[in-house]
């Protein structure tokens, strides 16, 4: 067996462990697989093991790839997204994972219009505070979701986070445990339009624990394509 085929084996057992710990369904996790930096021919090989949700952070990247696959993998964008560069994802992602200001869901809502769709979105909350530079506060997400529960060509589908690296992923259980909580309260507001159910957290070194706390999507990378090596 190639090493690619093995780290899936390994990382679907651990799901498996996850979900069975925590007395879920398998069908409530989605694997993403994170291509970021990664090759065409490691992406075939992830392909051919089963894997059709991919996941990219820059723009130009994913646009490359995704002439490659074009409609045989679905698409989650999962980076920083600057306003100008929205156009040219829109209509080709399924979910955008890191929708973390009003200028940029506004810009999101205007070109999903002019492309007549809708477009599904996660909003990123940023609940370890000093430790990332993005995400909507805690604090401030409640008013989000009433301003952006207005975007009629915006669909909010749940929120993310992008945890701190940690040696012990226990480290981040609270963390976990702060989302799920975050996804219910709003959930329970009633707020216009605003009915979520996936929560996008957990990476290589912690999606164990995000599952145990409730995670529907696991973003991971390095596990699967061993690490990364940037140009
Ligand atoms: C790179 C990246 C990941 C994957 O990280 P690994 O540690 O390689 O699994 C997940 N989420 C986001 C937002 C990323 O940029």
């Amino acid at each position: 067996m190639n090493p690619i085929s093995e780290n899936i084996e390994r990382i679907e057992k651990n799901i498996q462990n996850a979900i069975d710990t925590s007395s879920r369904e398998r069908e409530e996790v989605l694997l993403l697989a994170v291509t970021k930096t990664q090759p065409i021919e490691a992406m075939e090989e992830v392909f051919n093991q089963g894997l059709i949700y991919f996941g990219e952070n820059k723009v130009q990247e994913f646009n490359q790839k995704y002439d490659e696959f074009s409609e045989r993998v679905k698409w989650h964008f999962i980076g920083h997204l600057q306003t100008n560069k929205v156009k040219n994802i829109i209509g080709k992602v399924e979910l955008i994972h890191s929708v973390d200001s009003l200028r940029l869901a506004e810009e999101i809502n205007k070109q999903s219009n002019k492309k007549n769709c809708i477009t599904n979105i996660l909003i990123e909350v940023n609940v370890a505070l000093e430790e990332s530079k993005f995400g909507i506060s805690v604090n401030n997400l409640e008013s989000f979701l009433h301003e952006i529960g207005e975007l009629e060509h915006i669909n909010v589908k749940g929120l993310m986070t992008v945890a701190p690296f940690v040696e012990n992923p226990e480290n981040n259980r609270e963390i976990f445990r702060k989302m799920k909580g975050l996804l219910v309260d709003n959930n329970n507001k009633n707020i216009h339009n605003i009915c979520m159910t996936e929560l996008s957290m957990g990476m290589s070194n912690d999606y164990k624990v995000a599952i145990e706390e409730g995670a529907t999507i696991v973003r991971i990378g390095t596990d699967i394509f061993g690490k990364r090596e940037y140009k």
